[in-house]
């Protein structure tokens, strides 16, 4: 993808601070950091969400996170991380290309949990909770 600035990137097309890197997947610097070692981990090939990654790309993607975080985490000294995908626009995603987000986060730094991002839990009903888990489950078989 020509346009993509995550694409440019792995092709060193975008000078980005690069700290891992293998067959399928490659980590570096977030530009504007929301917490020091704020990293992104990516696939190399271009797929804009975690539901167009192929399966072994996306076992490249964890692989390389669950070798990144703890690694991160002790770069910048933090007490934990918040690792977040903002998976298509409606969650936020603003670069199409999937990624992960690795946020150090700190004892004081103030942020809450990710369930801060919404105002409470759902309304739903045992009827709803059903069909849901129905619906999941029967797709999974
Ligand atoms: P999203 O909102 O799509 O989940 O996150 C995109 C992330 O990419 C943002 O945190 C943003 O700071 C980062 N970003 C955007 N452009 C660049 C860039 O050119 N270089 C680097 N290193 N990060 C970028
Ligand atoms: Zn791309």
């Amino acid at each position: 993808m020509d346009d993509c600035i995550f694409c440019q990137i792995v092709a060193g097309d975008i000078p980005s601070r690069t700290v891992y890197e293998d067959e399928h997947a490659f980590a570096f610097l977030d530009v504007n950091p929301l917490a020091p070692g704020h990293t992104l981990v990516i696939p190399k090939a271009h797929h804009e969400t975690l539901g167009d990654l192929p399966a072994d790309e996306g076992a490249a993607v964890f692989s390389a996170l669950h070798e990144l975080v703890p690694v991160v985490e002790d770069a910048v000294d933090a007490d934990g991380s918040t690792v977040a995908f903002n998976n298509g626009e409606a969650a936020g995603q603003e670069v199409p290309h999937v990624h992960a987000h690795i946020v150090p986060r700190f004892d004081d730094d103030g942020h809450g949990p990710i369930h801060a991002l919404f105002d409470g839990p759902g309304e739903l009903s045992d009827d709803e909770l059903d069909d849901i888990e129905e619906k999941i489950g029967a797709a999974m078989e």
